[in-house]
């Protein structure tokens, strides 16, 4: 497996390029353009490696920049097609966004549940700190109390 070559058009010879040779037929990958067969230079400025060959990736920049276009026009197929992927991608974009928002919301929920639980938790602490600090002051104001029972011996 290498570079795939685009076919020459029926009943189309290829142009030379500013090198002398036959030009051979590329894609567009610009939005405006999408997909219109051109002409380009055949020649790469250096040979690529074996490896980028066999795996028909990273093919090398053309040797000269000779460019003339074969399609006027987007083809009506390619554009749908091309419209489709990026109403696709825009809607992915859409609902990353949204699961990134929702949580995040659900962090700040729990955030806010945990401060509450804090908030009451301090509050109660301080109510029977309170609760104590009162039961202490009548103790030491009415000392018979204990021995009538109203405080458990315990606490003394
Ligand atoms: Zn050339």
């Amino acid at each position: 497996m290498g570079y795939t070559r685009e076919p020459i058009p029926d009943g189309l010879t290829p142009p030379m390029c500013f090198c002398g040779d036959p030009c051979k037929v590329e894609r567009s990958a610009e939005d405006d353009t999408w997909r219109q067969r051109y002409w380009m230079c055949a020649n790469w400025a250096f040979d690529p490696l074996e490896r980028a060959v066999q795996i028909g990736k990273l093919e090398p920049p053309p040797l000269c920049d000779f460019e003339e276009w074969i399609d006027t026009e987007i083809d009506p197929l390619d554009k749908r097609v091309h419209e489709g992927v990026k109403e696709i991608n825009e809607e992915i974009r859409r609902r990353c966004e949204l699961r990134r928002k929702e949580v995040e919301a659900q962090k700040q929920h729990k955030e806010e549940e945990r401060r509450r639980k804090a908030a009451k938790c301090k509050a109660e602490r301080e109510k029977k700190l309170e609760r104590a600090r009162r039961a202490k002051a009548a103790l030491e104001e009415n000392p018979d109390a204990l021995r009538k029972g109203k405080w458990p011996r315990c606490t003394q």
